[in-house]
């Protein structure tokens, strides 16, 4: 079991209230509003944390470039994937990777 699979075990314990709180605190570390491939769209409807909540709701739809290998969050959840916010969070991304491997490209 990795860091991020550790971590996501302890989270499912967690109340969503609490859940809640932790994501907003979160928010503060991502550095999304940097990159190329965040929108004006996305600011203004103040999409963060694309790691762990999952894809823009139809703000980004081209990949320029992801910074999140050099953002903290990705070094303190143990995250492997990146470009969050136009495939989805790590933990669907896993999954995705999970049932369809690399055995079709
Ligand atoms: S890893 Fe990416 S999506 Fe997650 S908080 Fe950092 S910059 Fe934002
Ligand atoms: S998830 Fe990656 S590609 Fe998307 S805005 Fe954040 S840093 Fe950029």
């Amino acid at each position: 079991m990795d860091k991020f699979e550790e971590l996501h075990k302890g989270w499912a314990k967690v109340p969503e209230s609490k859940q809640i709180q932790m994501d907003e605190a979160k928010k503060k570390e991502c550095i999304c509003p940097k990159c190329p491939t965040y929108t004006n769209c996305a600011k203004n409807a103040k999409e963060l944390l694309f790691c762990m909540k999952g894809k823009s709701f139809m703000c980004v739809d081209k990949a320029v470039e992801c910074i999140c290998p050099s953002c903290p969050v990705t070094g303190e959840y143990g995250l492997k994937h990146k470009f969050f916010c136009m495939k989805g969070a790590e933990k669907a991304q896993r999954y995705e990777n999970a049932l369809w491997g690399t055995k079709i490209v």
